[in-house]
């Protein structure tokens, strides 16, 4: 075959066929042809055979034109650099030498069909190489026919689209599995756009959503991080404002558990797939925010935290049991030995002659004295503890947890009202600790006093103005007569009925750590429903 076409046909016929195709081409017909063509059409002069065949020849299409049975006349350079085959090795020769068997029967029967009645033909068709070598072709078939002549041609177009397929298989094979490893990551991961409103989210963060009622976990997040990115998203955006790993507590809704993530909020920028922002580089932000669930972690941790709190506080316990007992054998020594004082004092001045009794008096009672500096010697110093800021609430909270075992066998139900925001103040916890301890031991105490006492006490914390803490306890016992009411905050004083092996040193403890504090613990004359003991602490009082 030569490498002419004008050559091939003798005559010019193709000239006119293709004229009159391309005058009003089919939609589907490669844009690099049409623009090929236009530019020698917009010319509007008689075109030059040559000019034509130029241009075909020269495309990056590989283009054939074949006789109405699809044996092949021409085929362009593209073609025969795509194929391997050269123009000889073609001329004659059926365009099915370039079928691989694996493309379906019907799709050939779907493009004769359609070129069959005049209309082209687009589709996809598996080739294969002079080498046996496949590629994808992406093929336009059509029909195009000579006036002059009514001879009828087919003019083929395809491009090699295999590294298109790949490519474009390659991005959704990768989407699948992002897509799959996202929606069944364990942690809530949610993609915000400018708006604040979620893009895209997996499957844990809807379970998420509805654990929260239908809330949007990723605004909560944003609020509880108390990260600016919930005020202005714009301006965090533009600052790049982020976070990691913030501990983020959400509610559930009343009955529920808080629920504890560590979270983080990061902005990502994505590309614009628009053709007129090639040259950009600015790109469109989006916020990810993934939350990851560590109520577990939490669990364990504030479990570790309070079985260390009970150990300190049987520590102190045990301490200041010792105490009260020296305190309370001091107290009991000192009231004899007061009394031999007084005696000898006395039979010095009225009986000199009994001074023998007299000396004897004096060395019992110096024995006396020096067994009291030996007992007051032995009490045992306070289990020392670092000094820091204090919340009375996490105080409450936790002398709470540490009797939950008592409170659950006495049948007590404690009803705790604590103030959200209460200042901290700086003293050691474990000191306050056994401040509330010593007031919920007695409000217990209370309740198991003879009588049809409502077994309930309540717990409330109050700020004043952020000046002063107070920590109200009020049970539902028997109460406090009012001339006990200053008597009770004396060392040794008890009223119980049912004794339990109080020394009545618990409201004089209360009362010394509060003055410590430089606070103080009164009983409310205006409550009547049994015992309410008001705690009140300056909040800049505390120790430093
Ligand atoms: P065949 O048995 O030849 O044909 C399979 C089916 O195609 C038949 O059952 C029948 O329904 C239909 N068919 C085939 N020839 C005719 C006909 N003359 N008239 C009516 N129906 C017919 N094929 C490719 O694989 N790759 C190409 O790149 C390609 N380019 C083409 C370009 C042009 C311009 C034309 C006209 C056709 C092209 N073909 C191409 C189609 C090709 O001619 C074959 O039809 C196809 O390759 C199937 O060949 P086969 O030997 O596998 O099966």
């Amino acid at each position: 075959m030569s490498s002419d076409l004008t050559d091939v046909q003798g005559e010019y016929d193709w000239v006119d066929a293709l004229g009159n195709f391309f005058a009003s081409p089919p939609a589907d017909v490669p844009p690099e042809v049409l623009e090929a063509f236009a530019v020698i059409q917009n010319h509007g002069q008689v075109l030059p055979p040559r000019l034509f065949y130029e241009v075909v020849e020269q495309s990056s299409i590989a283009i054939s034109i074949t006789d109405n049975q699809a044996n092949i006349l021409y085929v362009n350079r593209a073609f025969q650099n795509l194929t391997g085959y050269c123009s000889d090795e073609l001329w004659g020769e059926n365009e099915s030498i370039l079928s691989y068997k694996g493309t379906p029967k019907t799709i050939y029967r779907e493009l004769w069909t359609s070129i069959l009645s005049g209309k082209s033909w687009n589709g996809m068709l598996v080739n294969k190489r002079k080498d046996g070598s496949r590629y994808l072709a992406e093929v336009t078939v059509a029909p195009v026919s000579c006036a002059r002549t009514e001879a009828h041609y087919f003019l083929g177009m395809h491009r090699d689209v295999t590294a298109l397929h790949n490519l474009k298989n390659k991005v959704h094979n990768q989407k699948e599995l992002i897509e799959s490893v996202v929606d069944h990551a364990p942690m809530a991961i949610a993609l915000l756009d400018m708006e604040g409103k979620v893009v895209l989210d997996n499957r844990a963060y809807k379970t998420l959503m509805a654990d929260l009622g239908g809330r949007e976990p990723a605004e909560l997040i944003l609020q509880s991080a108390n990260s600016i990115i919930s005020e202005d998203f714009k301006t965090a955006c533009a600052k790049g404002y982020s976070f990691e790993h913030q501990e983020v507590r959400l509610f559930q809704g009343s009955g529920r558990e808080a629920r504890w993530f560590s979270c983080s909020a990061n902005w990502i920028k994505e590309f614009d797939l628009r053709a007129e922002s090639y040259f950009d580089s600015d790109r469109q932000s989006g916020l990810l925010v993934v939350a990851n669930e560590i109520t577990r972690q939490k669990r364990e941790q504030e479990q570790a935290r309070i079985n260390a709190v009970q150990a300190l506080m049987m520590e102190q316990s045990a301490t200041l049991n010792m105490q009260e007992t020296l305190s309370g054998a001091i107290f009991q020594m000192q009231g004899p030995l007061n009394m031999i004082e007084a005696a000898a004092e006395m039979l010095k001045r009225q009986e000199p002659a009994q001074a023998h009794l007299c000396n004897t008096l004096k060395q019992a009672l110096d024995a006396g004295h020096q067994a009291v500096e030996t007992l007051r010697a032995s009490i045992p110093g306070e289990v020392s503890e670092a000094t820091g800021p204090v919340n009375i609430n996490d105080v409450v909270r936790d002398v709470l947890n540490v009797m939950a075992a008592r409170l659950l066998a006495e049948g007590v139900v404690v009803d705790c009202r604590p103030t959200e925001s209460l200042p901290f103040i700086t003293g050691q916890a474990g000191k306050l600790r056994a401040l509330v301890k010593y007031l919920l031991d007695n409000a217990i105490d209370a309740l198991r006093e003879p009588g049809n006492w409502q077994r309930e006490f309540m717990i409330i914390t109050k700020n004043n103005n952020d000046e002063r803490i107070e920590l109200w306890v009020q049970d539902m016992g028997p109460g406090l007569a009012t001339e006990l009411r200053f008597k009770a905050f004396e060392p040794f004083f008890s009223n119980w009925n049912s004794r339990r092996g109080h020394s009545g040193m618990g409201l004089t403890m209360a009362q010394q750590i509060a003055v410590e504090y430089g606070g103080e613990v009164e009983v409310d004359t205006e409550y009547s429903n049994g015992c309410r003991i008001k705690v009140s602490i300056p909040v800049d009082g505390g120790q430093q």
